[in-house]
């Protein structure tokens, strides 16, 4: 089905405000879900809304949460998120990364123990409209999903690093993906009808490569489980050991320096690690060559010759914008599955049928 992102996020947000939410709060969670949507990332947007419900009602993520500073300097910040949810947590860290680098030049925000960051091309794109370029380092305690290269044994999460470039007279350069051949929630998509993983994504018990979501989740339904992935096998990651090597320098950065902690068995929870690198270009390009230097060198980089099976080369961004701009148009596919899932948590949270109805009109099914 296509639902418009505006029903879409009346419905999630009445979720969240029913679950003990501000409204202030609830808004945001779903203009963020539904932003994953519309760039593509379906991973990260409102299939996990019964999974954020869950983790609420079970005291893992809490309502209502501001950053609270650990230490500071002009330049540096540590925070600790406090379980709140990272679409809260998320906003205020970044600011204040901005407000440094606006000042100085540069910041690092070391962000410990926020709630799901969700897709982290979000943060990037707030920091690019602030003229600064960007770098995350994402990692998620309590979250085991992923084997190293060479190994079959999960050891970390889908570890996502981004980093956002502003540029004069063209859209910012936003890449952001996870260091995982896919996110989990794609697997999660993939489970639940959405499209299919491609071929090797993940590795069995027995070490074989597989696109089976069965590898990862066993015969649970993923959309309603707090977490619980009881299948045998893992994740691979992308790139080989060079994607490997990058899910490990997350948990150093974004786990172990952050101070959120690195992913293991004995996390009780989900928890997003994040540092983040913020440059004013600006402040550094003294010689103000930067801005013609990066156009110029991008329609280089893109006017190359298309290879086969492409109508051209893309900018990292690109398809995240052109997807936006069509189903802001056309509205948000979402499989019968994870509607399903969101109504059915939209009546456990106590919204009559109705009530339902009248916030999803005319697309209610
Ligand atoms: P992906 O594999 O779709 O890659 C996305 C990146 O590749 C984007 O920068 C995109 O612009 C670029 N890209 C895609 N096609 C391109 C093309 N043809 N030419 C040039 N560039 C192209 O993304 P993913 O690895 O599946 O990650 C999905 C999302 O999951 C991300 O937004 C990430 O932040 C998020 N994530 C979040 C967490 C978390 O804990 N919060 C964990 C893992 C992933």
């Amino acid at each position: 089905m296509l639902i418009d992102t505006e029903p879409l996020c009346r419905l999630v947000s009445e979720i969240f405000v029913q679950s003990g939410c501000s409204t202030a709060e609830s808004e945001r969670i779903a203009r963020h879900l539904a932003s994953a949507n519309l760039t593509g990332h379906d991973s990260h947007g409102v299939i996990r809304v019964p999974r954020y419900v869950n983790w609420l009602n079970a005291g893992n993520l809490r309502a209502g949460q501001s950053i609270s500073m650990v230490t500071e300097t002009e330049v540096f910040a540590v925070v600790d998120g406090n379980r709140g949810f990272g679409q809260t947590i998320g906003e205020q860290a970044v600011q204040l990364g901005i407000d440094k680098a606006a000042a100085s030049g540069i910041s690092i925000i070391a962000l410990r123990r926020s709630g799901h960051l969700g897709r982290i091309g979000d943060w990037a794109e707030m920091a690019v409209e602030s003229g600064l370029i960007c770098i995350h380092f994402v990692n998620v305690a309590g979250s085991l999903l992923v084997a190293p290269f060479g190994g079959v044994s999960r050891r970390m999460s889908t570890n996502p690093v981004t980093i956002g470039v502003p540029l004069v007279g063209k859209p910012p350069l936003i890449l952001d993906f996870a260091t995982a051949r896919v996110a989990e929630g794609k697997v999660l998509v993939a489970a639940t009808g959405g499209a299919p993983l491609p071929e090797g994504s993940l590795v069995s018990g027995d070490g074989e490569p597989t696109s089976d979501p069965r590898a990862l989740y066993g015969d649970v339904d993923p959309t309603r489980t707090t977490g619980k992935r009881p299948g045998s096998g893992a994740i691979r990651t992308m790139g080989e050991h060079k994607g490997s090597g990058l899910a490990l320098m997350c948990e150093m950065l974004a786990g172990a320096l952050t101070g959120g902690g690195c992913a293991g068995p004995d996390k009780p929870y989900i928890m997003n690690g994040m540092l983040s690198i913020y440059i004013s270009p600006s402040h550094l390009d003294t010689g103000h060559t930067f801005a013609e230097e990066a156009r110029q060198y991008v329609d280089f980089f893109t006017a190359s010759e298309p290879a086969a099976g492409h109508d051209k080369v893309q900018v990292p961004g690109e398809p995240e914008r052109r997807l936006r701009a069509e189903r802001t148009a056309a509205g948000i596919p979402l499989p019968e599955t994870v509607w399903h899932a969101i109504r059915q948590t939209a009546r456990e949270a106590g919204l009559p049928d109705k009530k339902i109805n009248d916030l999803t009109a005319p697309c209610a099914s």
